[in-house]
Formats: structure tokens, sequence, C-alpha cells
């Protein structure tokens, strides 16, 4: 018999059948028709792998894991929150999480055990894109589909790789540049999807928002604004306009390190489109200035009006399967559920929802925010879900000798070689994609379901099923009553109407109508340019270079950024054991620029030591011309990478500075 199912790897969210042990692309399937990358191709072997978690294991101080039963394992888990206080107790998830996995943990810490400390590791890739669509469209919303690539005219990819990171929306691509479409790339690195595009503009690390203020300006100069779309639709074009027209082009130009001829070639291919789509990823969103980036991407679009039409818009990529349905959930702690804010009212209507009584007023911990509490011993009990703190958080000595502060720590997880694990108490095994059924939202607001295509390995549970266990345990046993996730899909569908002006009702979706391409939610939103701010008009907000990043010097000339590759995931827990998925790239290496390696004595193949405030470590040296002078880039496959990197935060987002590390290289 045929399942069908969808990809659970990344945001593109691609259609799968599974036929007696053979996965392939679903041809009806719209987001893909058929095809899927190599990662997708081999994803039963994520369910079959060696290194699966398979029982629930404690430790005392000091011992190894032993096997204990469920029953010991929710006791304890209730035992160690009974003893300590809400506020001392955090809960970490994921974006590999469904919909369902993030309703009940959320509904749990915030709405009764009385912890708004509910976050993810989404806040490390994404939560720059939700801050900015916030203060502009008062909501946030993706104005983009990926199906209108088909209707645009220039692509502007901004800090990302979708020839590596989204390799089905990266074919899309291709396949509408066959019918005209042009792209940019702006990135210090020629990527491969930079080497597929009509213009590459390869400025330094950290001077987008002088770029695309220098883009700013020029619309503005040659008198290309769209006035009747600001003066009916945008708030704040005179104060901007003030602001932008002092901003000095010259010393902008040379920071970003282009050529003019190189700036106007990209003036000329915007001004020749009628319909532009800019899509970034972590190259704006992971900086100490994430949120500014958006806001200056975003910018270009009310400027010109170039949003809210058909192949038009700023379209903010997801890197994880379930990052968006994260969002929409409320599985941040700056969001209370269902796009709600922590405010009276919103309280009052969760509460009541709930039947909880326990909601805190305030927002909790983010993600680093709880290692930094950690550090001053201020949380007692973390869940960890479905994630790898140790591995992907940055300045990783830090985050380690924080974990070691807390007396607790739960990590509910599927496979068994993470990089928390020796920071774990309890280790809990969690179903993985395959042997679980749920939502996901990919990164244009479809959702759709993932199946379950195997039989359960016989101890691992959903993660709802495992939330709603604690649940019951700690008495809210009607609250936490659930016999399946489309019982929980059918609550969160209800909840969805109470979203700010019901934006995001679903409530009539039930969970059967999301199979073979799912659900759209929000569409259409903003059709006739009423946004969701208070007066229905979009914020256009001035923003310049701070230079909060980490800037080379004289001891560390380089800096040093990170990225994924096309065929792994992460820290290779699923796909490094994949023999086919090992051609590709190798999981370690740098890539140094050709004339750097010269001056430096450095050949391909050598062996290189880099290092930066927090630390160094050894890596084999790429010399390439396609990376940028004076920069570096490691992917994340290798573990040890934020040894390296700096945990200097976004101060609205709270998103790490992952790709300005200040670095100094030398021939080990
Ligand atoms: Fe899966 Fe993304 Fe590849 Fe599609 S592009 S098959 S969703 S990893």
């Amino acid at each position: 018999m045929k399942i069908k199912s969808v990809c659970g790897y990344c945001g593109v969210g691609c259609g799968i059948e599974y036929d007696t042990r053979r996965l392939v692309g679903d041809i009806d399937y719209p987001v893909n028709e058929g095809l899927v990358c190599s990662k997708g191709a081999s994803e039963l072997h994520t369910i079959e792998t060696p290194t699966r978690l398979l029982r629930p294991k404690l430790r005392k101080a000091y011992e190894d894991f032993t096997e204990i039963s469920w029953e010991m394992a929710i006791e304890t888990i209730v035992h160690n929150i009974r003893s300590t206080s809400p506020e001392r107790i955090g809960f970490y998830l994921s974006g590999q999480m469904l919909t369902e996995d993030y309703y009940v943990a959320n509904k749990l810490g915030k709405g009764f055990l009385g912890t708004n400390n509910v976050d993810t590791n989404s806040r490390t890739c994404m939560a720059s894109a939700v801050v900015a669509h916030k203060k502009v469209f008062g909501v946030d919303y993706v104005p983009v589909r990926m199906e209108e690539i088909e209707h645009c005219n220039l692509l502007i990819m901004v800090g990302a790789n979708p020839a590596e990171a989204h390799v089905v929306f990266n074919n899309k691509i291709k396949k509408a540049k066959k019918e005209g479409l042009k792209t940019v790339v702006i990135d210090p690195r020629r990527t491969e999807t930079a080497e597929q595009a009509d213009l590459h503009l390869p400025i330094r690390v950290g001077t987008d928002i002088d770029f695309l203020s220098l883009v700013a300006r020029r619309i503005v100069d040659d008198g290309k604004t769209d006035d009747a779309f600001l003066d009916a639709h945008v708030n704040g074009f005179d104060a901007y306009l003030k602001k932008i027209k002092k901003i000095p082009t010259k010393k902008l130009l040379k920071r970003c390190g282009l050529e003019e001829e190189a700036f106007e070639a990209f003036m000329a291919l915007f001004y020749q489109s009628e319909n532009v789509i800019s899509a970034w990823t972590m190259g704006l969103n992971q900086s100490a200035q994430g949120v500014d980036k958006n806001l200056a991407l975003i910018n270009l679009h009310l400027l010109t009006g170039k949003i809210n039409r058909p192949g038009n818009g700023p379209f903010s990529l997801t890197g994880q399967p379930n990052a968006m349905g994260g969002r929409e959930v409320g599985g941040l702690a700056t969001t209370l559920a269902v796009h709600l804010d922590f405010n009276e009212e919103s309280i009052a209507k969760v509460s009541e929802f709930w039947g909880a009584q326990n909601i805190a007023p305030a927002p909790g911990l983010t993600a680093f925010e709880m290692i930094e509490a950690a550090e001053r011993r201020e949380l007692d009990v973390l869940i960890i879900c479905h994630t790898d703190p140790v591995y992907h958080l940055p300045n990783r000595s830090r985050v380690e000798a924080a974990l070691k502060k807390v007396p607790f720590i739960v990590e509910i997880n599927a496979y068994d070689d993470s990089e928390t694990k020796p920071f774990a108490h309890l280790r809990l095994p969690a179903a993985p994609w395959g042997e679980k059924e749920g939502t996901q939202t990919n990164m244009d607001r479809s959702i759709t379901r993932q199946e379950r295509l195997t039989r359960r390995s016989i101890d691992c549970k959903p993660d709802w099923e495992i939330f709603s266990m604690i649940g019951r345990a700690m008495g809210f046993v009607s609250a936490f009553d659930y016999q399946d996730a489309e019982a929980i899909w059918d609550e969160y569908r209800r909840m969805t109407a109470l979203s700010p002006k019901g934006h995001m009702d679903i409530s009539g979706v039930d969970a059967a109508s999301l199979k073979n391409g799912g659900h759209v939610w929000g569409e259409g939103l903003f059709d006739d340019n009423e946004f969701l701010t208070p007066d229905g008009r979009a914020n256009l907000i001035f923003v310049q270079n701070e230079r909060r990043s980490e800037s080379s010097s004289l001891e560390f000339p380089y800096l040093l950024t990170t990225g994924r590759t096309r065929d792994q995931w992460h820290s290779g827990t699923k796909t490094a054991f994949v023999d086919r998925l090992l051609k590709h790239k190798p999981l370690s290496y740098i890539e140094i620029n050709s004339e750097d390696a010269q001056s430096a004595g450095i050949a391909d193949g050598d062996k290189v030591k880099v290092t930066t405030a927090r630390g160094a470590l050894v890596f084999e040296a790429k010399v390439t011309e396609n990376i940028r002078e004076k920069t570096l880039f490691v992917p994340v496959t290798d573990r040890r990478i934020n040894y390296l990197t700096n945990d200097l935060l976004d101060p609205e987002s709270k998103e790490p500075d992952y790709n300005h590390n200040a670095a100094k290289l030398e021939k080990w």
C-alpha cells in the first residue's frame, strides 16, 4: 500500500510516497512534483540508524546511564518539577517537532506549569525575521509563496544558498530561469547558487545593511519610489527620507567592497524587473543586527510597492521542517500562543481556552538566555526536545559550563549520539520522522501532514505523548488526556480562531484535508494592502549598520562564517552515516581564499589552525577563489565549530551572531 507523506528535513516540505520500503517523490504533490533531493531520497535510513535511542535512561551524578521504565522516568520528572518554582524550569524545543508536539509542550509549560521559558532552536535561525515581520506588518507573516517564482522577474537572494539548503526550491528557480527569471546572489562566497546567478555581488561580511541602504537611497534619488503605495499604505516615509538622504554613499560602497559597475549592474536588473522577490536565510538572520538586516531588505519592497502582488515581496526561507509551525503554535518564549503576545486580554483568552490558571504575565527566557540563567544557577529543570543545544549554540565552552550547573536536564531525542548527552540526567526515546504522524508548516505557510510509515519502535513515543504523560502525572488529567495526534490537531485548530483578528484561523481544516498539498493559512491576507498593524499600514523603519558584530583586527584579521552543505543535516545525526550522502562534500573543512592562502603559505589539503577569542581548532584547508578575501567558511557539519563562534545576540530577536567571528589563521 502506498502512503503519502512529506519529507522531514527542510522548510520546502516536499511530498513523498512510501511503498513497501521504497521512498520516492510524490508526482502529484504541488511543491515538488515528484522531485526530492539526496537527503529526502535517503530519509528512510534515518529510522534504521544504529544510533537510535530506544529506551528511557537515567543516571545519577558521575554514573553511567541505566535503563528505566517510562513510569519511573515520568515520576522522576514530576518530582524535579515539584521541587522547584516555575521560573526555574525551561523547555528547549525544536523545529523538528510537529505542530501537535509543539502545541502540547507549549500548553504544558505556559498554561499549566506557569513557566514562559518555552523556546526553541528556531530562535537560532529565524527569530530575526519573526521580529522584523511583526514590526513592519504587525504580524509574523510570510507574504510570498514558493509558486510565485513563476510570476517573478528578479529573485534577489541575500545570505542564502538554496542550491544546498533548499534544493527542490532551487530546482523551481532553475526552471523559472529558463522562462526568463533573473537572479542575483549577495554573498561573500561564490556558492553554487551564485554560480547559477545572473549577477553575484560578493559583499564583505557584515555589510548587508550598507548595501541595501545604498539601493534604497538610489531608488529615492532616481524618483523610483511608488508614492501612491507609500501614501496609502505605509507609515514613516517622510522620516525615512530625511535619514536615507544623509547616508554617506561613497563610504558605504567602499565598505561593502564592491565596484561601482557591480552596483550599477544590480540597479539595472532591479529597474528592469516589474516583479521582484527577495529571499534570505542565515546570512541576514544570524547577526547581532539581524532584525535590522531584515528591515533593510523589506524596506526595498515597501519603497517600490513590490509587495502583495503575485511574484513580489520579501520571502524569509526557513531551514527546519516545522520552524513555521512552531512559530504559529507559539513555541517561542516571546509569544503566548497562536501569534498572541503576553498581554492581559490574550492571557485571559488563552486561560479560558485551556482551562489554565497558571499563565505568567511576561515573556520567558529565550534559547541563549536559558544558558545565561543556567550560568547564574537560576535554572533547575531543563527539558530539551529533539535538538542538541550543546552542538548548535554558540560559544560552546560557555554553554557546557552553564549546563553543568543545571541540576536536572531531560533530553528527549530519537538518536543516541548527541553532544548534549554528557550533560543530560534523563534521556527519553522519541519517535523520529516516519514513526509518528502529525502536521508541519512549510516555509510558505502551507500546512501538510507527515504520516507514520513504519511500526513504532517499542519504547519510543511521539513528543506530544511524552509531554501529555508529564501533564497528567502533574495532576492536569483532563487537559492532557489526548488519545492521538488528531485530537490535538482538533484542539489546536479551534484555538487558531483566537489569533489576532483571526488571521490564522484554520478551525475548519481537519487533519484528513491536509493530505496532498495541504492547506495554506492566511492566503491573500494582505491582498488589499491592509496590514495587521493597528492602523492597517505597514511601517517603514530606517536602519543603519551599527557594526555591533565582531570586527576583524590586527590580531584576528579574518571573519569566520558558517553554513550548510547540500547532503548533510546539521550535526549529521541522521545523514553522516549514509554512504551516498558523504560523497558530495566532507563533513569538515575550511574554505580559504586562494590569495590569502598563498600569503600564509597554505596549500589545498594542508592542516590549518583557526583561533578566535573563544578557542582554536584545526581544519583541513580547501583553497578556493570562491570566497572573498579575509573570509573563512566552515560547514556546520563539523560538530566542533561552535567552540569558535561568538555569543553576541541581536538585542530584539535574541538570535546569535554565528557568521561574524574574528579569527586568526595559521598553517598547522
Ligand atoms: Fe526534503 Fe528539503 Fe530536500 Fe525537499 S528540498 S526533499 S523537503 S530536504
